[in-house]
């Protein structure tokens, strides 16, 4: 078997060379960034909020248990959200293709790093459940972005994925920028379909990209509504300023 394995990685590796998905330079293992790509995103390693995972500019140790003012002041109603990078030039030129462009290959590194990225918290969800997409834009779109970021971290959790237990409807997107215009926005958006699935389960939401949060915490109030226990979330990038 595991010879079979390694004959199946190189003749893979005969027939698509191992490239960086994003620049194609050579890369030793398939659907890695290379060093260059991988620098040139800004990473939220260093101090962040305890509890949303917003990156503090300063460099200073202020201690383990910061809190940024939205999660002190209470409107940050998940129990714990990790971004793996900042929303910034290089994360929207991934991010653009890899929702618009059909470059569903950049699912692999994205969610590595959003594994990576809940690295320090000790959340053990029972469901992980990528944020529902309108039937509408899936099927204009033909696959669900935070889908395909989901199932490797469903896996790497060992629990199973919820495809079906919310449904989303269809909105036109109007642009809105501010956090009350995105909150409106988002509301009663989503329906429960099986609340079976989801009482007494603690739950991570998975999206591509935070913005204000809207999503999240609408996900949040009905799930909670429905019966969950805990609701977490992860994404790929989050924007990093107050507006
Ligand atoms: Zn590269
Ligand atoms: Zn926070």
């Amino acid at each position: 078997m595991k010879i079979l394995r390694k004959y199946l990685k190189s003749l893979i590796e005969f027939i698509y060379p191992s490239s960086c998905p994003l620049c194609n330079a050579h890369v030793e293992t398939h659907g890695e960034l290379c060093g260059d790509c991988w620098t040139s995103f800004n990473w939220i390693d260093g101090a962040k909020c305890i509890h949303c995972g917003f990156p503090f500019a300063s460099s200073f140790d202020l201690g383990p248990n910061m809190m940024c003012p939205t999660c002190a002041s209470g409107k940050c109603e998940l129990d714990l959200i990790r971004s793996a990078c900042v929303y910034d030039d290089a994360s929207r030129a991934a991010m653009l293709p890899y929702k618009h462009g059909g470059r569903i290959q950049y699912a692999r590194f994205m969610s590595r790093a959003m594994i990576w990225a809940l690295r320090d918290t000790d959340i053990s969800p029972d469901i992980v459940m990528p944020v529902p997409l309108a039937n509408k834009r899936l099927w204009s779109r033909g696959y669900n972005q935070a889908t395909l970021l989901a199932r490797p971290i469903a896996r790497a959790f060992g629990v199973r994925m919820d495809l079906d237990s919310i449904s989303r409807e269809y909105r036109e997107n109007m642009g809105h920028k501010t956090s009350a215009q995105r909150a409106q926005n988002v509301h009663n958006v989503f329906t429960v379909r099986n609340p079976d699935k989801i009482k007494g389960k603690k739950i991570l939401l998975v999206d591509d990209v935070m913005t204000t949060g809207a999503t999240f915490n609408e996900l949040h109030r009905v799930l909670m509504n429905a019966g969950a226990v805990a609701v977490y979330g992860v994404t790929f990038c989050r924007v990093a300023h107050v507006d």
